[in-house]
């Protein structure tokens, strides 16, 4: 009995040891759709470690009902503890908690669930297909990469967003959001296989809507026959 407490006691520590609260120090609209928030960190960088694309889950509050909604650490930086989110402006609580955000407001995290594998080899082209939800990791990686040249298919305009591709290393082609991804799927489907095959060691990254995102990675694994270790593909939010 006393060590099935001692059991649960040492996993709940485990899971507590996720948690977080984080703080709000400051924040800027970037654009009237896309937000960037402050925030100390709780003591989560030193805790967790930091790594490209690092997320973290959010526990946002829907009428007294926790939320919980996944968002990308933009310039954590361990020695102060701090970082930003961005961000993309829709309908939902944790857009309507960042709208609002201000200094000293705070929300709870848990880590858990994120990572990431630096592609070996380094890859010789990354191709990249994402929106204004995936922007903060998308420029996290492109950072990672090197000096690995990009193609990125973005669904939406980059007017006003804060896009860290490189003129000249990295090319943007946008692609307006059409029939729920499907405009998107067809300009991927369309220039995806040439640029795959230029290059030994291609590297794809996708990150959309989940239905766009199982589409267009089905089409690379099954039908371009990308080997898994060099795709990486996560919906990032549910279209309704
Ligand atoms: C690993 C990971 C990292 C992420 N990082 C970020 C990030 O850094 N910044 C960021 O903005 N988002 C990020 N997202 C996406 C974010 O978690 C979702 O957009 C989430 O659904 C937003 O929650 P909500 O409460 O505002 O809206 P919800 O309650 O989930 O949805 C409300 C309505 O808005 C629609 N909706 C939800 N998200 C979007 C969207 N992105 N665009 C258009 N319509 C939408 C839904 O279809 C629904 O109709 C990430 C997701 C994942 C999985």
């Amino acid at each position: 009995m006393g060590q099935g407490r001692g059991w649960e006691g040492a996993v709940l520590k485990l899971l507590r040891a996720k948690d977080f609260t984080f703080t709000v120090t400051g924040s800027e609209d970037v654009t009237a759709d896309y937000r960037r928030v402050h925030f100390t960190d709780g003591g989560l960088l030193t805790a967790a470690g930091v790594h490209p694309t690092m997320w973290v889950r959010l526990w946002f509050d829907n009428a007294g009902k926790p939320h919980q909604r996944a968002y990308t650490l933009v310039d954590p930086d361990p020695a102060v503890g701090t970082f930003s989110l961005e961000f993309a402006l829709h309908e939902g609580c944790a857009s309507d908690w960042a709208r609002t955000a201000k200094p000293g407001d705070t929300i709870e995290a848990t880590v858990q669930g994120t990572g990431f594998e630096n592609p070996d080899p380094a890859p010789s082209h990354v191709l990249v297909v994402g929106d204004p939800a995936s922007l903060p990791a998308i420029n996290s990686l492109l950072g990672t990469l090197g000096s690995a040249p990009a193609t990125i298919w973005f669904e939406g305009t980059l007017d006003g967003l804060p896009c860290r591709a490189e003129p000249g290393r990295h090319e943007v082609r946008e692609v307006p959001r059409q029939q729920a991804g499907a405009a998107l799927v067809e300009r991927v489907r369309a220039e995806l296989p040439e640029l795959l095959r230029a290059g030994p060691d291609p590297y794809v990254w996708i990150a959309c809507d989940t239905t766009t995102t199982r589409t267009l990675s089905a089409f690379v694994r099954k039908e371009l026959g990308v080997p898994k270790q060099r795709l990486h593909a996560l919906g990032y939010w549910r279209a309704a």
